[in-house]
């Protein structure tokens, strides 16, 4: 366990002017709160902030950073306060000890499927102040470091954070050796098969290769040297077993056909000399085709720089060359941390280096901001490894929220998982910036805009393309509502009419005390339900009004044979092709008898019309009857269905009048009204308004405020007909209007 004068030492050692009294003041209160506290490992606990105090050292942070590594855990795992540590160490120190506090807590509650959540808690919480997430790095690192000791449950639930979490968030701030460590560490605990089988390889091909690092260094070196790089350092490691891993499952490799397990590094004085540095390598050894990167021209998103290269070089071993400044290579080792190492400008003091405005802070909120505000989403799920959710996808709002959805869910899921407002109005969607179909399934990174209209319902369908059940109740709710409303308006319209008949006014609070007589919920539900004529109209006035004496006239429903009589119609003409006209100049008789003038058919033959009638315009076929008679049919009529297997009876007949020869036809058309004594009047005033005769008339009460009437109408023709039909169908108080054929 490092001493106190020890770890003084380590800080004073790359910043002299240290504040060793915070230093020690800080040791001791830990030591004291945490006073006789166990690790699982058996160590004292105190231990362990003294290691995480040390990480930090080696990425040489100010003497406030490894004081908060030393509290990290006080408040939340002893009687330390908030309160106190502010009086003892100032309130920027407790701040950022109640920000780890805060970030543990925010652990002990992870479960996978808020880990994306948390993931945006944890950015909002380091935000504030970058040293909480390299103490909380350097915690995280420590307590991998002895995993072995807690449980599996807990060690599986750590890994796998830290694999989706931690190591990402540290490649992303530029610590690459820090997320190496972590990754190594969750891949050993995550897959013990995998990380055992691919350590053993790395151990063979060590002992087989041995000495060939120190070999291609060497030689690496010696070329530079002699081509003026004199300072050039040269340094080769072996992969990484996760690193290795990662390859042979993203390029489907076995270990046998990976070639690149080692990497080499150059590091050299500046920007020029990596660039000459890069032409030695590449004139003296042959070049892997589509591996180089230039990171100097054109650094990563974390601010990583250098040129990557692969090469077949000594003994004829592929390897992969890093080239780097000095300074490229302190920041692509401790990313964020190493923008402490240099100061900026006039602020000489460590404590403000991470200031609001010096270049390491406007750095790291370009970083944060980049991370929360999904700048470049597809490059950071990428990175976090968010695939390991299986079952889920994250999308993102155009203002970069994450949206976690199960797998397979379409833009409309994302659109009511953002507001269920948003889904109701939802027409239309792009995704990452392109318009594509509501029903395409999202992707993980994917950024979904939602297109919107002012009111919409949406489609019932849609229940059968969305995933989640929030969506999938929205869109049954929303298309209960939009009925219920088209019912509700139609209600309120009978029922302001029917009190307005008895003198009186309708009025929804009126309605209000009277409900529970009705057996209504409430008014919306009540007035609809006049609307689908549940109720009756007079039911609700009775109810409000229970003086009110009802003075309607139900007209019974006709039971005249009439209304389907064929009648007669004089003068029409039918035509049958082929057949002279004068040979057959016949007077047959109508069903009345009353003459039916009809040119071009026998002595003997009889026409008729069906009874549905059928006017000029009309497609009409003629029908042959038993005693030779013939009947005259709109083709529509479903009547004619019955001589579908005797086509000997059909005749072609088609409409022969004389332009002099005035007749009317008959039609016969149904109507269903609101039951109310003024819906009549209008409907004759409409049809008599057209020189339009009616020849009978039927009208029936079939539901309490609906009536039926039926039409037996004489037009001229089939298009004042269909003037006579859209001019009824506009008429207030007339909900449908259609014809019949049968
Ligand atoms: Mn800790």
């Amino acid at each position: 366990m490092m001493r106190q004068y020890e770890l003084v030492e380590r800080v004073q050692k790359y910043k002299p002017d240290a504040n060793e009294a915070l230093l020690n003041k800080a040791y001791v209160y830990a030591m004291q709160k945490h006073g006789q506290q166990k690790r699982a490992s058996g160590d004292p606990y105190i231990s362990h902030p003294l290691e995480v105090a040390a990480i930090l050292t080696d990425m040489h942070l100010d003497e406030s950073t490894i004081a908060v590594a030393l509290l990290h855990d006080t408040i939340e795992d002893t009687t330390a306060t908030r309160a106190e540590i502010d009086e003892l160490f100032g309130e920027d120190i407790g701040r950022l000890v109640e920000g780890l506090t805060k970030l543990k807590r925010l652990d002990l509650v992870t479960k996978k499927a808020k880990q994306a959540e948390n993931l945006r808690k944890l950015l909002l919480a380091i935000s504030d102040d970058v040293r909480v997430l390299l103490v909380k790095l350097a915690d995280r690192l420590h307590n991998m470091r002895t995993l072995e000791h807690v449980n599996p449950e807990k060690r599986a639930r750590i890994s796998e954070e830290t694999m989706d979490i931690y190591a990402p968030l540290a490649g992303r701030m530029g610590m690459q050796d820090l997320r190496d460590e972590l990754e190594d560490l969750s891949f050993r605990y995550l897959n013990p098969e995998a990380y055992e089988t691919v350590t053993k390889r790395l151990s063979e091909l060590s002992a087989r290769n041995d000495g060939l690092i120190t070999k291609i260094e060497d030689e690496l070196r010696d070329l530079l040297v002699a081509n003026g790089l004199v300072d050039a350092a040269v340094k080769g490691r072996q992969k990484k077993p996760y690193s290795v891993f990662r390859k042979m499952q993203s390029k489907s490799l076995s270990f046998e056909q990976l070639s690149d397990v080692y990497g080499f590094r150059i590091v050299v004085g500046d920007i020029p000399a990596c660039y000459r540095a890069l032409g030695i390598v590449h004139t003296r050894w042959r070049v892997v085709p589509g591996r180089f990167k230039d990171y100097i021209s054109t650094p990563k998103q974390n601010d990583y720089r250098s040129i990557h290269t692969t090469i077949v070089g000594p003994s004829r071993q592929r390897i992969e060359l890093q080239i780097r400044t000095t300074r490229m290579h302190e920041i692509a080792e401790y990313g964020i941390a190493a923008h402490a190492l240099y100061k900026d400008g006039e602020s000489g003091e460590g404590g403000e280096l991470l200031s609001k405005g010096s270049n390491a802070y406007s750095w790291l909120r370009h970083t944060i901001e980049a991370l929360s505000e999904g700048d470049n989403p597809e490059e950071f799920l990428e990175h976090t490894k968010l695939e390991l959710f299986q079952d889920q996808v994250f999308c993102f709002t155009p203002k970069g929220k994450l949206i976690a959805l199960p797998r397979g869910a379409t833009p409309i899921d994302f659109a009511y998982a953002v507001h269920t407002n948003i889904g109701d109005t939802t027409v239309g969607c792009k995704i990452n910036g392109r318009i594509m179909p509501l029903v395409t399934r999202l992707n993980n990174g994917d950024e979904v805009e939602i297109i919107r209209s002012g009111v919409q319902v949406p489609p019932a369908a849609w229940e059968e393309i969305v995933v989640t059940g929030k969506a999938r109740a929205a869109i049954r709710r929303a298309t209960r509502m939009a009925i219920r409303k088209q019912y509700a308006g139609l209600g309120y319209r009978i029922l302001e009419r029917t009190f307005e008949r008895a003198g009186k006014v309708f009025s929804r609070e009126g309605l209000k005390p009277v409900l529970h007589r009705l057996g209504q919920k409430d008014v919306e539900d009540a007035i609809a339900s006049v609307g689908r004529g549940e109720l009756s109209s007079l039911d609700v006035m009775r109810a409000v009004f229970p003086d009110y004496k009802d003075e309607r006239v139900t007209v019974k429903p006709s039971t005249d044979e009439g209304w389907f009589n064929v009648r007669s119609v004089s003068g029409m003409m039918f035509r049958i092709p082929g057949q002279s006209a004068e040979a057959r100049d016949v007077e047959p008789e109508g069903q009345g008898g009353a003459p039916l003038p009809i040119r071009g058919l026998s002595g003997s033959t009889q026409v008729r019309f069906a009874r549905s009638g059928a006017v000029p315009g009309d497609r009409i076929v003629g029908i042959m009857e038993e005693g030779a008679g013939i009947t005259i049919y709109p083709i529509q009529a479903p009547a004619l269905q019955r001589f579908d297997d005797q086509p000997e009876r059909w005749i072609d007949v088609r409409w022969d009048l004389d332009d002099a020869n005035k007749s009317r036809f008959t039609a016969r058309i149904v109507i269903n009204a609101l039951n109310e004594p003024g819906t009549l009047a209008t409907v004759a005033q409409t049809i008599a308004g057209l020189d339009i005769n009616i020849h009978t008339l039927d009208m029936g009460r079939v539901a309490t405020d609906f009536s039926e009437i039926g039409l037996e109408v004489e037009v001229w023709d089939l298009r004042q007909l269909n003037q006579l039909l859209t001019q009824l169908k506009e008429l207030d108080s007339i909900s449908t209007v259609k014809r019949v054929y049968d």
